[in-house]
């Protein structure tokens, strides 16, 4: 077994392409060895196998915020592997899961009282919509069974998640097998009227407008639920207008229209308070999670949902199962124990305050790219940045290539998607990491200019 992790094999299997890698240029990775390998890490930074050092520009893909290898939230797996392993989930629970839930939901808005879990986002977002779905029909309105999302939205890869994501690369292979019933709000970024906006852009609040549009066309009877990530993440970081996601609450709210907050990255910590429906005093019926709650050391999700819904499920004979879905892993006591952890240390150390420090230096140092003949657009919001570049349509693939190779030149790890380059550095940064990261990201594209 040993001999499967030496590194000349690791060549090999590289080289026959034996990992099939998730969104990515398989072909490309593999022929690139050791520098695409990644050895180690700790706290903000990555050890390539080929020794080069790379901070953490993105938290792993927004999933460590607290850094690598943090002592106590290792410790804290060691001791529950030994403590309780596994345990089922169904017909049954342990400590970890039930106080962790207790715990969730008191750090969500007021109102979202109840956790399920699931172990991605992926599989949180499609058990929401089945939430959703259900909801509506165990209260007699099954009509609803439309699911609303919207263009450029990421919501993960299950079915669910993908039929309401809007995001063309990751649908049209897939187009004939969408989920039915299913549409979209055009999505909350205009260029024309808030580019360079530092926070939230003061446009734009009319764009919720859109779903009055959606409502006309298919009739409210007829839907179930909108679901929109606050903070725009995976397509670059669009950052929700003074006003737009309150415009949603009010139009849901008028058509009986359950309103979910994709929170799987601006949950715990990123915008500066636990969730981003904090930062935006915009209360929804469900809240998304994953990544951050983890710190990314093991896989959980879940959904948050209001008293409502889960007194509406609730019912019935009590031997009955009340929601038939779930994961075998659904509450691992692993990712549990970890998060308790997790949550321990962003309270200790203060961590949405921390964020709401950094947000400014973050705010400061990428908008004094503004120089740079190659940017078209620079956009923040709590620990979260973007980079728009001009478009370059001929060589979009290649110049993604090439930003993210000069990046590991230069030490930072760089989450290119076409002509976006996107950050949430890990809240342990501090701020000289910070500045030292744009000034590096600067030279990356003063290359590529
Ligand atoms: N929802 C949002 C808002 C995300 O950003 C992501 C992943 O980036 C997902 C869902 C899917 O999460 P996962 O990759 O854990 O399935």
């Amino acid at each position: 077994m040993n001999e499967l992790k030496n590194e000349s094999l690791c060549a090999v299997a590289m080289s026959e392409g034996r990992n099939w890698l998730p969104f990515s240029a398989n072909r490309l990775v593999n022929g690139r060895g050791d520098h695409r390998v990644v050895a180690s890490a700790k706290g903000p930074y990555y050890t390539m196998a080929d020794g080069r050092t790379v901070f953490d520009t993105l938290s792993g893909l927004w999933c460590t915020p607290l850094g690598h290898g943090h002592p106590r939230i290792v410790e804290a797996l060691r001791q529950q592997a030994e403590t309780l392993d596994f345990a089922p989930g169904f017909q049954m629970t342990h400590a970890p899961a039930v106080t962790l839930a207790a715990r969730i939901a008191k750090m969500a808005p007021e109102g979202l009282e109840h956790v399920f879990f699931a172990n991605s986002g992926s599989e949180a977002v499609d058990t929401a919509l089945k939430i959703a779905i259900g909801f509506h029909k165990l209260r007699g309105d099954g009509g609803r069974f439309r699911l609303i999302g919207r263009e450029r939205g990421y919501h993960g890869v299950g079915f669910g998640g993908m039929s309401v994501g809007g995001i063309v690369s990751n649908r049209k292979m897939f187009a004939t097998v969408m989920m039915p019933g299913v549409d979209h709000l055009r999505h909350p970024y205009d260029h024309a009227h808030v580019a360079f906006s530092k926070g939230q852009p003061e446009w734009g609040a009319c764009l919720a407008d859109d779903l009055e549009r959606l409502v006309a066309l298919h009739d409210a009877s007829t839907i179930a639920a909108v679901i929109v990530e606050p903070v725009q993440g995976s397509t670059g970081v669009l950052v929700p207008p003074v006003g737009y996601l309150q415009k949603l609450r009010e139009i849901c709210t008028k058509h009986g229209i359950l309103l979910i907050f994709d929170e799987v990255i601006t949950g715990f910590g990123r915008m500066g308070e636990n969730f981003a429906s904090q930062r935006f005093g915009v209360t929804p019926d469900m809240i998304t999670f994953a990544k951050a709650v983890t710190n990314g050391i093991v896989p959980m999700g879940g959904v948050i949902v209001t008293s409502e819904i889960y007194k509406t499920f609730m019912n019935g004979p009590e031997s009955a199962i009340e929601f038939a879905h779930g994961y075998t892993y659904s509450g691992h006591p692993l990712a549990a124990a970890v998060a308790h952890t997790v949550l321990d240390i962003m309270e200790e150390e203060g961590i949405n305050g921390r964020v709401k420090a950094l947000e400014s230096v973050l705010e400061e140092e990428v908008h004094a790219l503004r120089d740079l003949k190659s940017v078209k657009d620079l956009r923040n919001i709590g620990l979260t940045a973007a980079i728009e570049l001009v478009p370059a349509p001929e060589k979009s693939a290649l110049r993604s290539v090439q930003l993210f190779e000069y990046g590991l030149q230069k030490g930072v790890l760089l989450r290119v998607t076409g002509d976006i380059i996107s950050f949430g550095p890990p809240f342990i940064s501090t701020p000289e990491q910070i500045k030292e990261m744009i000034q590096k990201v600067r030279k990356v594209l003063l290359k590529c200019e």
